[in-house]
């Protein structure tokens, strides 16, 4: 084994020029100048466009792409991601409420999620979409509040899996689970759902997120769609959908490398005619968040302060982990790992030195990079934390400390 410290995979998706990195055609300064103050997050909108032309290459054309819309709800970015994919995920009212503002047709929306409360679950067969049920309970719930309402609502199951996801990020199949219906109760409750008398779409079988190994999600692929066939025998009509999750991850720490996106469409490419030949009627859904999204964004703050203590360079930003929990290592990481982060006006640099890059809060947690290896900044420099178009502003404390939050451009 050598004991060579992991690397970052270079990040090549923004351009540099005069050794300033450039975003949807600014320089980073002048975009800066455009927003009139720092921090921000970018989002380039022709990166979000080619990611979903590389997906379509790599995928079986009959593939249906959703985007799961909690990895950035931006609205912006959901009508450019509408223009693009065929479906929406959502995971609450709020969600729900952008969705439904962008062309995508409410019968390619689908909601799931533990713990929608009746508003919310109102709302959603008012509007057509389909819910994904996460319970026995909530089914029953949603009978009750469609016949109050007069209309037939749109429901599919989500099971939980009888296996898990395995190297994923996080898990969220498999054992016992909040999410979903255990699979060996799926098939009492199909019958319920028959006499109920609700339109039946389908399954939707999510088993974990940011999984950048190839057999894994291979294996994964399989063993969903025998799960959705074998569950279909106990269905009450026809399967019109058979959602098999997502997962695909992004490269953010040293030592990661991306998913072989080839080998995930050959490996259903074998599975879909099996697929196809027991529920012809099924549209196959991959349901993707981060993978759509975060190697589109950047976060920018400017640094304030040059300090040095016992030895140590610590540049101080105005920008931090109330911004982005995820970059500081909080959100959900169990060791701490940094994200790429350059001085993006100064990419390669003249000097080089080791530092670290710390925010406004009074927390050690607050670090945007930890000795890191970058080029020597000064304050005025603007400091860039690459991958950062998925899980960093709605998933961060923005109130921690009372800050102002950041702004959000598509550019
Ligand atoms: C969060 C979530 C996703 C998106 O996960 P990513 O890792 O961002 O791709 C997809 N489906 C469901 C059900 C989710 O809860």
């Amino acid at each position: 084994m050598s004991n060579i410290r992991p690397k970052h995979v270079p990040v090549t998706q923004f351009p540099v020029r005069d050794d300033c990195l450039q975003v949807g055609g600014f320089a980073l300064p002048r975009l800066a100048q455009r927003i009139g103050r720092t921090p921000f997050y970018a989002y380039d909108r022709q990166l979000i466009t080619d990611r979903v032309a590389f997906l379509r290459r790599h995928l079986p054309e009959e593939i249906h792409l959703h985007y799961a819309m909690k990895a950035n709800p931006m609205p912006a970015i959901v009508q450019h991601m509408a223009g693009l994919v065929d479906g929406v995920d959502v995971a609450s009212g709020g969600e729900m409420k952008i969705a439904l503002d962008t062309p995508i047709s409410p019968e390619h929306i689908s909601f799931a999620g533990p713990g929608k409360s009746d508003d919310e679950l109102s709302c959603a067969i008012a509007a057509g979409i389909v819910v994904n049920m996460e319970s026995e309970q909530e089914m029953e719930r949603i009978a009750c509040l469609a016949d109050r309402l007069g209309i037939r609502p749109k429901v599919a199951v989500r099971v939980n899996p009888d296996f898990e996801l395995k190297s994923s990020g996080m898990k969220m199949g498999g054992g016992a689970k909040q999410f979903g219906v255990d699979a060996e109760q799926v098939p009492s409750m199909l019958g319920r759902i028959g006499r109920l008398g609700l339109d039946f779409e389908g399954f939707h079988i999510f088993s974990g997120s940011q999984n950048l190994k190839v057999a894994a999600i291979q294996e994964s692929h399989e063993k969903t769609i025998q799960l959705g066939i074998a569950l279909a025998q106990h269905a009450p009509g026809a399967v019109r959908l058979l959602n098999i999750g997502g997962g695909f991850g992004v490269p953010y720490f040293p030592g990661d490398e991306p998913l072989d996106l080839g080998a995930v469409g050959e490996n259903l490419r074998c599975l879909l005619p099996e697929a196809k030949r027991q529920l012809p009627q099924a549209r196959v859904v991959i349901e993707l968040g981060r993978y759509l999204v975060a190697e589109a964004g950047i976060y920018v703050c400017r640094v304030l302060e040059r300090k040095k203590s016992r030895e140590k360079i610590f540049l101080v930003t105005d920008g931090g982990l109330h911004h982005h929990l995820a970059a500081s290592g909080n959100f959900g990481q169990v060791i701490r790992k940094n994200y790429p982060v350059v001085v993006g006006t100064k990419v390669r640099g003249n000097a080089r030195e080791i530092v670290s890059v710390v925010g406004p809060l009074c927390t050690p947690l607050d670090l945007l990079a930890d000795q890191m290896e970058m080029s020597q900044a000064e304050a005025g420099d603007l400091i860039v934390v690459f991958q950062s178009g998925a899980y960093g502003l709605t998933a961060s404390p923005t109130a921690f400390l009372s800050h102002p939050p950041p702004v959000e451009v598509l550019v």
